[in-house]
C-alpha cells in the first residue's frame, strides 16, 4: 500500500544536504514535501501540519553524524514522529470478565464479518474457548457468513434467526456462554452503509447491556478520509477501545491509519490485510512507520550510530575534512568509533541497496587489523604529515606492524584516494563525508 507515500518521502530526504547540521532552509523545503506526500496520501491536513511542524523543530539544527547523511537523519526524525503519530506502544486488547466481551462496530461492508472470524481464530490459538455471536439481525445472510468463517476456523456461533432484538440477542449469547464454558464472546452487529441514528442506538444499547471489555471499530481502510470521518462519529457515540484497520493489502493510500489516531485518539489495535482467516496482524506503530519509509534498515542504522558516535569527536573529524586536514590518526580514531559500532557485516548490511549485494560476500572484523598495526607503527609527525611516508620509511612500517610494503602501499594508496574524494566533496561542499560511506 503505502508505495506512493514512501517514494515521496524518500524523494524528499535526498534533497535534504547539510553542511555538519541541518540548516532551516534546507528543512523548510524538504518539510513541505513531506507535508505534500502526506496529504496525498488521504492524510488529515490537520494532522499533516502538525507532525510536519513537529519533524521540523526536531530537525532544525541537528548534528549530522560522521556515519550518516542528511537524508537519513531526516528519515530517522520521521519515523519517530510517524511512530509516535501512530500512537508509540502497541496496545493490546483487553480480554476480561467470565466471558470477555468484545463487541465489534463498523459500517457494512468494512470487513468486520471476515475481522470476528480471524480473532476468533487468533483467541483460540491462545487457547481460550471463544463464543461467535450473530447480532445482524437484518441480514439474513450475515448470520450464515458468520458460521462459514466459524467453521472454518473451529469455533461455534451463537444465533436467533427469529428473534430481531439486538440487546435480547447478545445477552443470550453472554448467557450460553457461561453455562457452556465459554471464554470470550465476540459479539458481530449488524452496521449500515452509512452512519445512522437507529445503528447506533441499537449498538450502543447492546453495548450497555452486556458491559464489553473491549469494544473495537473496524474500518475500511480505502476509505481514506471518510474512515477518519465514520470512526470520529463512532467513537462520539460509543467510546470505543480501538481501531481495527481493513483491506491494507489494497491499494489503499494508508492515510486512515496515519489519521485515526491522531483525530480520534484511539489506538489502532489491528490490521487485516486479506479475505483468508491468516490475514490479520497486530499494529505495532512502529514497524508500521518503517514500512511507510520502507526503510527500516536506516533506521537502525542511525539509532546505532547514535548510540555509539561521539558526537564531539564528529565534529572535530567534520572540522579536518573540510579544512583539508585529514590525516592517519583522524583515519585511526574513525576506525575505533566504526569498530564500537558492532559487527562490520551487520553494519554494512544495514545500508540501503548495499546490504543485499554484499550479502555474500565475507567481511572480516579482523580486516582493520594489518591497518591498524601500520599506523600505530608510525610516528606521531608521520601521522599527522602522511606526505613524509617515502619508501625507506614504509619498508620500516613494513616491518614494524609485521605486515609487507604492498600492504603498506596499498593503505597509502586508500588513504590517498580517500583525502581526494573528501577534497573533491569540499568543492561541492556537501557533508556527505563521513568514513562509514567511504570504507
Ligand atoms: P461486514 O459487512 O463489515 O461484515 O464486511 P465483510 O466481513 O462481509 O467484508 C466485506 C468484504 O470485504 C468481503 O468480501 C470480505 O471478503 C472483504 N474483506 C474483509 N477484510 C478484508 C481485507 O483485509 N482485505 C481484503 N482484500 N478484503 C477484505
Amino acid at each position: 500500500m503505502f508505495d506512493n507515500l514512501s517514494t515521496k518521502l524518500d524523494k524528499a530526504f535526498k534533497t535534504l544536504k547539510g553542511q555538519g547540521s541541518i540548516t532551516e532552509i534546507n528543512v523548510a523545503a524538504t518539510v513541505k514535501e513531506i507535508r505534500r506526500a502526506l496529504v496525498d496520501a488521504d492524510v488529515n491536513y490537520k494532522v499533516a501540519k502538525e507532525v510536519t511542524d513537529k519533524i521540523k523543530e526536531e530537525a532544525m539544527g541537528r548534528d549530522v553524524l560522521v556515519a550518516v547523511s542528511p537524508g537519513q537523519l531526516m528519515t530517522k526524525i520521521v519515523y519517530d514522529e510517524l511512530t509516535q503519530l501512530m500512537g508509540g506502544e502497541k496496545q493490546d486488547i483487553q480480554v476480561k470478565g467470565d466471558p470477555a466481551v468484545i463487541l465489534l462496530s463498523g459500517l457494512q461492508g468494512s470487513g468486520k464479518t471476515t475481522f470476528a472470524g480471524k480473532l476468533a481464530a487468533h483467541l483460540k490459538k491462545q487457547g481460550r474457548q471463544v463464543l461467535l455471536v450473530a447480532c445482524d439481525v437484518y441480514r439474513p445472510a450475515a448470520i450464515d457468513q458468520l458460521k462459514v468463517l466459524a467453521e472454518q476456523v473451529g469455533v461455534d456461533v451463537y444465533s436467533e434467526p427469529e428473534n430481531k432484538n439486538p440487546v435480547d440477542i447478545s445477552r443470550n449469547a453472554v448467557e450460553f456462554a457461561r453455562k457452556n464454558n465459554k471464554k470470550v464472546v465476540i459479539i458481530d452487529t449488524a452496521g449500515r452503509l452509512a452512519v445512522d441514528e437507529q445503528m447506533m442506538a441499537e449498538i450502543e444499547q447492546v453495548k450497555r447491556a452486556v458491559n464489553p471489555s473491549e469494544t473495537l471499530f473496524v474500518v475500511d481502510s480505502m476509505t481514506g478520509q471518510d474512515a477518519v470521518n465514520t470512526a470520529k462519529t463512532f467513537n462520539d457515540r460509543l467510546n470505543f477501545d480501538g481501531v481495527v484497520l481493513t483491506k491494507l493489502d489494497g491499494d489503499s493510500r494508508g492515510g486512515a491509519a496515519l489519521s485515526i489516531r491522531a483525530v480520534v485518539e484511539k489506538p489502532i489495535k489491528f490490521i487485516s490485510t486479506g479475505e483468508k482467516m491468516e490475514a490479520l496482524d497486530l499494529f505495532y506503530p512502529d514497524r508500521m512507520a518503517q514500512r511507510i519509509l520502507g526503510m527500516g534498515d536506516v533506521i537502525s542504522l542511525v539509532e546505532r550510530a547514535q548510540q555509539q558516535f561521539d558526537e564531539e569527536e564528529a565534529k572535530r573529524i567534520n572540522q579536518k575534512i573540510r579544512k583539508n586536514q585529514f590525516n592517519f590518526d583522524d583515519f585511526l580514531s574513525q576506525l575505533e568509533q566504526i569498530k564500537k559500532m558492532g559487527n562490520i557485516k551487520d553494519l554494512v548490511g544495514m545500508i540501503p541497496g548495499v546490504g543485499k549485494a554484499m550479502k555474500d560476500v565475507e567481511i572480516d572484523d579482523d580486516a582493520f587489523k594489518p591497518i591498524e598495526a601500520i599506523i600505530k607503527s608510525m610516528t606521531p609527525k608521520e601521522r599527522a604529515q602522511p606526505e613524509l611516508l617515502n619508501g625507506s620509511r614504509r619498508k620500516r612500517l613494513a616491518q614494524g606492524s609485521g605486515t609487507d610494503i604492498q600492504q603498506v602501499n596499498a593503505l597509502m594508496k586508500q588513504f590517498e584516494d580517500m583525502r581526494k574524494v573528501m577534497r573533491t566533496m569540499n568543492k561541492m561542499s556537501s557533508t556527505k563525508g563521513g568514513m562509514a560511506q567511504m570504507a
